[in-house]
């Protein structure tokens, strides 16, 4: 994945009027070009900022954002108001806006040249008040929209306009999501159900369920060269276990776990879905839960969600393309079992299988070990332990009349001791501000036991993608959060 890749772009357009005369708009255009041009290639800007024009009257606004809303390269739009921009102006045009909105507020030129300041310069430096005239039309609609506040050169603005542009391609990319299921939920498993007609509307995927015995079809058709070949890049990526060596006695199992990586890549890539669930209950015609599998499609940007759960597989892939290129990774991930320690408690987070190598400390080793549940055949899976450091869960949930979006962010860290044991990949954290603090306020929301674990997206972007997507969102973390 790469969105410079995919051509998105942030339109940008500047606010101004024709009070001031000709000579002022073209210093306007001047400055807002070089604006763009300097966070075009600023290095915490993803995508072009692509600067559009200079907006004086309703009906320039207006076709400004009739032409944003159709375009599908144009992820999100930019404004600044350069000058007074008088709002009234604005109201049919937001009226109409579809696209995220990011207001920056910003001005030309950062220090006032004490010995020559006028009344030019006052005219031509007055986003100040220029910026609340438009920020309160904005309230005044319930337009809802990022405000940034500083000067265009500082590093620290760049990002975090950066940073909302990822959040603005992964909205974008929300939009024309599809979501294969393999079959339906685990049974009786409430959390990872949900109205998918109201996902739909909210956050624009779609959620289609196929029959397993068209992925087995697939499957059945992978040639023993593309099995071939991909062992290769596993013996290469990988320690693989001694019994997964060519002439190992699991040896047979590996081909099988290659066949179901070919075949899901195919089936996917075939219908343009970029997330999928399945369930362990539902793996009629396939010798083992795919584990390897999954892992590696994560790996690669797609979505996952286990046991049928489509929010969490579109939640993950929508993490994904936020980070992508970033250092650190993005995981379906699970609350698995507790630590009580006087340090204020530790989560040890895992999967049956399906832990996205991104997050990996170290080259994980590829093994097989038997699962338990489900009956099938001993599965293959990359066995690995999470990277140390600041991290956060994201966990979608549907409460029936509206979804909410919980976030708590934890810090990782390194298990106190080794686990020969524990034959699955595994992460373990301290959730913020304690183990109990978080959980008895992530249980009082309805927050799911599945989430995204995420070590480089902010709480700030997780935020402004609930904005976008017009959800609830409650970060529990911190202390003064907590209901005491
Ligand atoms: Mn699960």
């Amino acid at each position: 994945m790469s969105f410079k890749y995919l051509n998105y772009e942030v339109w940008m357009a500047t606010g101004s009027q024709h009070l001031y005369g000709p000579a002022v708009l073209q210093q306007v255009q001047a400055n807002s070009q070089e604006i763009a041009a300097t966070l075009t290639v600023a290095s915490a800007m993803p995508l072009t900022i692509v600067y559009k024009k200079t907006l004086t009257t309703e009906q320039e606004i207006f076709q400004l954002i009739q032409e944003a809303n159709c375009a599908d390269r144009c992820v999100g739009l930019l404004v600044w108001m350069h000058t007074f921009s008088p709002a009234k102006m604005w109201i049919k045009g937001l009226r109409i806006l579809q696209k995220p909105l990011l207001h920056f507020h910003t001005q030309f030129n950062s220090h006032i040249p004490w010995a020559d300041i006028n009344m030019d310069y006052m005219n031509l430096n007055q986003s100040a008040h220029g910026g609340r005239e438009f920020g309160f039309i904005c309230s005044r609609m319930g337009i809802k929209r990022k405000v940034v506040v500083g000067h265009w050169k500082d590093e620290q603005v760049q990002l975090k306009i950066g940073r909302w542009c990822r959040v603005a391609c992964a909205w974008q990319d929300s939009q024309e999501m599809k979501v294969a299921r393999f079959g339906d939920n685990m049974r009786e498993v409430a959390v990872t159900e949900g109205n998918k007609v109201s996902a739909q509307i909210q956050f624009g995927y779609s959620v289609n369920g196929f029959g397993m015995g068209d992925l087995v079809e697939n499957v059945e058709a992978v040639s023993d060269t593309e099995v071939t070949d991909l062992i290769q890049v596993y013996e290469s990526a990988y320690i693989l276990a001694e019994s997964l060596l060519s002439n190992g006695k699991n040896r047979g199992a590996l081909h099988e776990a290659a066949r179901i990586e070919i075949a899901l890549r195919h089936f996917l890539t075939n219908r343009r879905c970029t997330a999928f669930t399945d369930t362990f209950e539902n793996l009629h015609g396939l010798s083992q839960l795919p584990g390897l599998a999954v892992q590696r499609l994560m790996a690669d940007g797609y979505g996952f969600g286990a046991e049928g759960d489509w929010k969490t597989a579109a939640l993950v892939r929508t993490m994904k393309v936020m980070a992508d290129g970033l250092p650190g990774g993005n995981s379906f991930m699970e609350d698995y079992t507790y630590h009580f320690d006087d340090q204020g408690g530790s989560v040890l987070g895992a999967h049956m299988l399906e832990i996205c190598p991104s997050i990996a400390a170290h080259q994980p080793s590829c093994e097989i070990h038997p699962l338990g549940i489900g009956g099938k055949a001993d599965p293959v899976r990359l066995v690995f332990t999470g990277r140390t450091g600041p991290a956060l869960n994201a966990s979608l949930i549907d409460l029936g009349d509206r979804f909410k979006l919980l976030l708590n962010p934890v810090d990782a860290i390194q298990p106190p001791a080794q686990m020969p044991n524990l034959p699955v990949a595994r992460v373990m954290w301290r959730p913020r501000p304690t183990l109990e603090i978080a959980a008895e306020e992530w249980i009082k929301n309805g927050g799911a036991h599945h989430t995204c674990y995420s070590e480089n997206l902010s709480v700030e972007m997780m935020q402004d993608f609930a904005d976008m997507a017009g959800v609830e969102c409650v970060v529990i973390g911190r202390k003064e959060d907590a209901r005491y």
